[in-house]
């Protein structure tokens, strides 16, 4: 069995569109990511675009990189099995908390009717907007806030991704999202958290506890 904590870059030579399908073959395929329209979406999205010049040359590295801010753009198999575990059929409504680079953003955005997606540094919410329109992605919305929040005139929410660790679920959220909707979350310590999944049944929220994960801090009300 092949090692997942071994982290590969894409071999040399390659071109942005030959190391994206190498990604997807590699770090995603490999890995059990079976939804085949995430698989679409990670191999059209150009992650290049998201990770600052100095970084362009490791964009499709098995890993997270930073991004500035001392913030991160995460690796390429977590932004697609967070995604996968959305079920995203094409006619949901999402709110993701942490836009960050906005490489994830744009992946939901092809997957999704309208993105709500909050970001906390303005700089990243600017540089993201700036990158999604001229990939000409327009079914995005963004602000500049305290996602621990949500965003509540846009509620209710098919789907959250929550892209920065909390303490404990953060109750704004699980009240925004609709019935039947799905919510993906770090919920931990700082420093390692799991990933966990919650579907609300009505009233009732049904919570999953998936695999281990290391995100950043969600820094806010609801947060750290
Ligand atoms: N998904 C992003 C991408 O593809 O680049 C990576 C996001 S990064 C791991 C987490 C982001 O969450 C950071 O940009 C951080 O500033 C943001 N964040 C932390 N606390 C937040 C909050 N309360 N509201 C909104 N964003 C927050």
């Amino acid at each position: 069995m092949p090692d997942r904590f071994f982290r590969a870059s894409p071999p040399k030579g390659m071109t942005f569109e030959e190391q994206r399908a190498w990604m997807v073959r590699t770090q995603l395929e490999r890995w059990a990511v079976r939804d085949s329209r995430v698989l679409q979406a990670m191999g059209a999205v150009p992650r290049e675009r998201f990770v600052p010049a100095s970084e362009r040359s490791s964009a499709y590295y098995d890993g997270a990189l930073p991004i500035g801010e001392e913030q991160t753009i995460s690796q390429p198999y977590v932004v697609a099995h967070m995604t996968e575990l959305l079920a995203l059929q094409g006619d949901e409504t999402v709110l993701e908390i942490g836009t960050g680079s906005g490489y994830q953003t744009a992946v939901l955005a092809m997957l999704a009717s309208q993105v709500f997606t909050v970001e906390r540094i303005a700089s990243l919410s600017q540089r993201a907007a700036t990158i999604l329109a001229e990939l000409k992605i327009d079914n995005v919305h963004f602000l500049v806030g305290d996602g621990s929040l949500g965003w509540p005139e846009h509620a209710p929410y098919d789907a959250i991704l929550v892209t920065c660790a909390a303490p404990k679920m953060p109750a704004p959220l699980l009240k925004q999202l609709s019935d039947g909707g799905r919510m993906v979350t770090p919920i931990g310590p700082r420093g390692y958290q799991d990933l966990v999944r919650v579907v609300r049944k009505g009233d009732a929220f049904e919570e999953e506890r998936l695999s281990p994960v290391a995100f950043v801090p969600l820094i806010g009300e609801h947060g750290w």
